[in-house]
């Protein structure tokens, strides 16, 4: 049995709605199945106004145990450093951040904007967002790198944008099963067994990927061809397991025509968004791809694409699965 606690900062509620589609397990499976007890979530919550405040004041003060606090959106810490941009039951969210991380047994930031800042930490940051541990790549955040939990953690980092439904629901899971100590977590605090494959392992387009053979557009086609070559895919350099563990349990971007924009990495969006970086492959020379992928350096990019061409049979120009 552990009593969760979710708290929104900066955010689009898009982890929210994401969490609300789990399927394996589900919400209710969360409640039903594994015991979790949801004291407050901003829409599943049942406390509203002076209760709900009561309740809030409860698990910071420490009266009531909190078991795991889970935070999505970014740390807003403007203007000037008071956090009044973000004001919740009366204080600014920042205040309420610091006290309920302090009294959590764990803590886990759920999304990209809680993970690491994401979209509203772009520049110039008006609202001055953070991440709990982390602002994009640097350690650190709002918490500071040497924060710990009650129970001696590090901030869980699950990023996406959204996270996927069931990374979020199975680590729950987990914590609520006392099963924390089997969560290997890499460098930049993001649960391994989501996080070490990439979104290629398993996309449908691989064998186009290995021929260099591109796709020639988005929804046309979408089986045909890889996105990587001039559709700006990311799939090969971004750990996820957007093809392993699919969505709404039958698909992915890629496998639906659409390049993966590395949402689960911490300098996402890349480039900053500006125009024509999108959904469009960076290129040197108007040639090489700016961003290879993970572990390859270009001259051996360059040696490899050549001979792959050569060798590309027929099969790889046509849809495989026409039936
Ligand atoms: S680059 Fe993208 S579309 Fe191509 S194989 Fe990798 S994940 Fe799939
Ligand atoms: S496919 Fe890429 S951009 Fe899409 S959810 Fe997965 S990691 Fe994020």
């Amino acid at each position: 049995m552990a009593n969760v606690l979710w708290f929104q900062g900066g955010a689009c509620s898009g982890n929210t709605m994401s969490f609300l589609n789990a399927e394996e397990p589900t919400a209710v499976d969360l409640v039903t199945d594994f015991g979790i007890d949801v004291l407050w979530h901003p829409s599943l919550g049942m406390e509203l106004g002076d209760a709900a405040k009561r309740l809030f004041h409860s698990c910071a003060s420490g009266e009531t145990p909190l078991d795991v606090f889970v935070f999505e959106g970014t740390v807003i810490r403007a203007p000037d450093g008071s956090g009044r941009y973000d004001m919740f039951a009366d204080r600014p969210m920042t205040e309420w951040v610091t006290e309920l991380c302090n009294q959590a047994g764990i803590v886990v930031a759920v999304g990209d904007c809680a993970c690491w800042g994401g979209i509203p930490a772009m520049d110039p940051n008006p609202s001055d967002s953070i991440g709990l541990q982390f602002l994009k790549r640097e350690n650190g955040g709002f918490l500071g790198a040497d924060w710990r939990s009650k129970a001696g953690l590090p901030v869980i980092n699950i990023p996406g944008c959204p996270a996927h439904p069931d990374w979020i629901s199975q680590i729950l899971v987990a914590l609520a099963a006392g099963r924390t100590a089997d969560i290997a977590l890499d460098e930049l605090q993001r649960p391994q067994t989501f996080f070490t494959s990439f979104t290629q392992t398993g996309c449908t387009r691989n064998q186009f990927f290995e021929y260099k053979q591109s796709t020639q557009s988005f929804g046309e086609g979408t089986r045909q061809g890889c996105l990587f070559y001039e559709f700006g895919c990311r799939g090969s350099m971004t750990r996820s397991s957007c093809n392993r563990i699919l969505w709404n349990k039958q698909s992915s971007k890629t496998r639906a025509g659409m390049p993966c924009i590395g949402c689960t990495e911490p300098e996402f969006p890349f480039y900053d968004l500006v125009p024509g970086t999108v959904f469009k492959t960076q290129k040197v020379s108007g040639v090489i791809p700016k961003d290879l992928p993970e572990g390859v350096d270009q001259y051996t990019y360059i040696a490899h694409a050549a001979a792959a061409r050569l060798a590309a049979p027929a099969w790889t120009k046509e849809d495989l699965f026409a039936v």
